[in-house]
C-alpha cells in the first residue's frame, strides 16, 4: 500500500520542460525520508537474490537512486552521462528526442564482460534514453542486463523497445 502512496505524492508539472509535456517530478517523494527507505527497500529485495555486479545510472535522477541501491547491495555505481560530463576515454551512443538527437557516454573501463548490470533511471517514457544506454551497455560484452524504472508512462510503451532486456520492472506505473 506504501506504493500507493508514493505515487501519490508524485507532484505533476504541467508543461515542463515543453509544453504539452506533464513531467513527473520526484523530488517531492525523495525529500521525504520514509519514502527513500521504502523505495530502497524494496528494490533492494527485488534485486537481491539476481548477482548482480553493478547499478549503472543515467544522468541525472538516476544519480539520486541508482546510488542509494548500490550501496545497500553492496555493488559498484557506474554513471552513464550527457555528452562531454565524463572526464575519461568513454564509449557514446546517440539516440532521437523530440527536438533532435541526443548523445550520451560512459567511461571505456567502466564494466567487464563478467558484470551482471542493473540499468537505473527514474523514469521510462519513451524508451529511447534507456534504449540508447542498453545498447552502450551491451558493448561490452556483459552477462545480463536488468532494467529498472521507479515510474513508468505505460501509455508510451517505451518497454517495448527493450525486449532484449535480462527483465524490465518499474516500481510506479501511470
Ligand atoms: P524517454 O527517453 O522518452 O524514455 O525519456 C526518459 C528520460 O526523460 C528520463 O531520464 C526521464 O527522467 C525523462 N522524462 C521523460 N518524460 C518525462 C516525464 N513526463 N516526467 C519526468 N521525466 C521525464
Amino acid at each position: 500500500m506504501s506504493l500507493e502512496k508514493i505515487k501519490a505524492g508524485i507532484r505533476d508539472v504541467p508543461d515542463f520542460p515543453h509544453p504539452g509535456i506533464m513531467f513527473k517530478d520526484l523530488t517531492t517523494v525523495f525529500k521525504n525520508g520514509n519514502d527513500l527507505q521504502e523505495i530502497a527497500s524494496m528494490l533492494y529485495d527485488k534485486y537481491k537474490e539476481t548477482g548482480l555486479t553493478k547499478i549503472v545510472g543515467i544522468e541525472s535522477r538516476g544519480f539520486i537512486t541508482g546510488p542509494i541501491l548500490a550501496e545497500k547491495l553492496g555493488v559498484g555505481f557506474v554513471p552513464v552521462r550527457k555528452k562531454g560530463k565524463l572526464p575519461a576515454d568513454t564509449i557514446e551512443e546517440s539516440y532521437s528526442k523530440e527536438y533532435g538527437v541526443d548523445i550520451i557516454q560512459i567511461h571505456k573501463d567502466a564494466l567487464n564482460a563478467d558484470d551482471v548490470v542493473l540499468l537505473h533511471d527514474d523514469l521510462l517514457a519513451t524508451g529511447g534514453t534507456m534504449k540508447a544506454a542498453y545498447n552502450l551497455v551491451k558493448k561490452f560484452g556483459v552477462k545480463t542486463v536488468y532494467v529498472n524504472c521507479l515510474v513508468e508512462l505505460d501509455f508510451l510503451k517505451g518497454r517495448d523497445t527493450l525486449e532484449e532486456a535480462n527483465e524490465v520492472y518499474s516500481l510506479i506505473h501511470f
